[in-house]
């Protein structure tokens, strides 16, 4: 199949019957992994601090930096998260925090450092976009700097987080003072040249229109052809309540919605091997459902997770829990790590 271009794109999420699109996504998936089989990571998501001055309508998570419920976390509470994450035979943790408007950078590469070097098992998967902007803004740095310290510190991996929906339109009306598209684009790709990888996600279903999310499909398709760095797509519903964005949208996303996301991005992505499914944010049943709309992998335990549970979304499992879920799904569950390579037990 020819790549699709922007305007078949927003034709066939607009109108394209679902099972046509299922059919489609299913064949492409399995031309890039094996049929048969469905990858999860082990990981956990702490948090290191909620201060952050940003404002997104849509985030239930953050206090301003004065408020009293404001907390930063010192090397000695994120080394126990560590501990924690390794109990559990976690290979990845993902480390995202507001946008504290003052913490050095040694506060970050101490982290990096104390991870990679006290926790080889342990891929820190840390910052995203928006945080690495706001760490060169504070540390009067650009934003390859930051991320040229923290590869030297030993991070190989970014993950995808603050891309919401890669439309400056749609941005302007959720999250106005956060970081715009061109930076969180040209983020990852300073990111993929000094040598990392790194996500890229959607949070859909509050003010985008169709042509919106294949605006965002096509600008991660151009880095993944320029790059190469992206390792999966990893889309989401927006979950709305306790958010003041959550009074203005009407529309509540359906498991259709979410399926037709998923084949769509399989079909639009063609340079990216892998498009992430959730248990977490979509719920168990529709989490195994969505196996089969052209996902190759069912993302993570998340033992740990704090942003969306501010909304009141709530999802807890067990590594054989996902196990079990995928297997429900028709597949067999195969444990990868951060880079989505197989892990060999010894
Ligand atoms: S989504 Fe991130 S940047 Fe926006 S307010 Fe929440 S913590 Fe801050």
């Amino acid at each position: 199949m020819s790549r699709i271009t922007f305007e078949e794109g927003v034709e066939l999420y607009k109108n394209a019957d679902l099972f046509d699109l299922q059919q489609k996504a299913v064949a492409l998936r399995n031309t890039k992994n094996p049929a048969s089989e469905v990858t999860y990571v082990i990981d956990t998501n702490p948090n290191y601090t909620n201060a952050c001055e940003a404002d997104c309508l849509f985030c239930a998570f953050y206090r301003k930096p004065d408020d009293d419920e404001v907390y930063v976390k010192t090397l000695e509470e994120v080394r126990q998260f560590m501990l924690d994450a390794k109990k559990l035979n976690a290979t990845t943790v993902l480390l995202q925090g507001g946008l504290h408007p003052d913490l050095p950078l040694s506060y970050y590469t101490d982290i990096i450092k104390m991870t990679t070097e006290e926790f080889p098992e342990i891929v820190p998967h840390f910052f995203s976009a928006p945080e690495i902007q706001n760490i060169a803004e504070v540390c009067g740095m650009t934003d390859k700097e930051v991320l040229q310290e923290f590869y030297n510190a030993g991070q190989r991996s970014l993950p995808g987080g603050g891309a919401e929906i890669l439309s400056q339109k749609v941005r302007n009306r959720i999250s106005p003072k956060k970081q715009k598209v061109a930076k969180w684009l040209s983020i990852h790709e300073d990111a993929h040249e000094v040598g990392m990888r790194s996500t890229a996600t959607m949070m859909y279903g509050h003010r985008e229109e169709a042509e919106d999310v294949i605006e965002h499909l096509e600008v991660i398709r151009q880095i993944q052809d320029r790059t190469g760095g992206f390792t999966a797509f990893v889309p989401w519903s927006y979950k709305k309540d306790n958010t003041l964005l959550g009074k203005k949208v009407t529309r509540q996303t359906t498991a259709k919605d979410y399926y037709r996301m998923l084949a769509m991005s399989r079909i639009y992505l063609d340079n990216f091997n892998h498009i992430q499914a959730s248990w977490f944010s979509e719920g168990k049943d529709v989490g195994i459902q969505s196996l089969s709309y052209g996902a190759d992998d069912f993302g993570g335990t998340l033992f740990e997770e704090n942003v969306h549970a501010e909304t009141g979304h709530i999802n807890k499992t067990s590594v054989e829990g996902v196990k079990q879920m995928i297997r429900e799904g028709g597949f067999e569950p195969i444990q990868r790590d951060t880079f989505y390579e197989r892990v060999v037990k010894a």
